[in-house]
């Protein structure tokens, strides 16, 4: 335990994902160490993130005006559609260069055991969007894991009647993992290989 305001950003900084009490002590002495500039650059920065990005009307994407870069892009076929957990899922699979269509990022994943259901996650919004646009293919791109393949087995469900091809991402990806972690050739060949979900 350290003096005042050394501890509170410790702590601050423990709440973030993935950073531990001992990563949280490292950085804190990083910054404490840093030249007065560059922490001003990162103050700078995490106060123009909240500021300035929000979500794409369209999509969920994170977006600095009313549409993600994607959605205004012309050259995007927009009768296909990938669905996504998360906005970095969106980064992951432009990676791959495998896909040309546009995406819809869900929020997350169904997660009954973190109260995360249906109505939390952007949905009603895919539907909509299913009604109103022209579009004939959703790819589900989930994480591969269990409350990915449940949301895959849920949107199936609910998107069966509506007439559309849904596939979802061919296997060959690390069961259990996030989509994210997936090497580029991986995530590539899934995408390439998808298959029409069975229900
Ligand atoms: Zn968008």
């Amino acid at each position: 335990m350290y003096e005042g305001i050394i501890q509170d950003l410790i702590d601050e900084l423990g709440r973030l994902p993935g950073i531990g009490p001992k990563s949280a002590q490292r950085i804190t002495f990083h910054i404490v160490q840093s030249e007065r500039v560059d922490v001003n650059r990162l103050v700078e920065v995490l106060r123009l993130v909240k500021e300035k990005v929000k979500f794409c009307s369209q999509c969920f994407n994170v977006a600095e005006e009313e549409e993600c870069k994607i959605c205004r892009d012309p050259r995007r076929d927009p009768s296909v559609i990938c669905v996504v957990e998360e906005s970095k899922d969106v980064v992951a699979i432009e990676k791959t260069r495998e896909f040309r269509g546009k995406y819809h990022v869900l929020g997350g994943a169904i997660s009954p055991i973190d109260g995360v259901g249906p109505d939390q996650l952007k949905i009603r919004e895919l539907l909509t969007r299913l009604a109103d646009e022209r579009i004939t293919e959703v790819i589900i791109a989930t994480d591969p894991n269990l409350e990915g393949e449940a949301t895959a087995t849920y949107l199936a469900r609910t998107m069966k009647p509506l007439g559309i091809k849904v596939s979802r991402l061919a296997s060959g990806l690390p069961v259990g993992g996030d989509l994210e972690y997936a090497d580029e050739v991986t995530l590539g060949r899934a995408f390439e290989g998808r298959r029409a979900i069975d229900l």
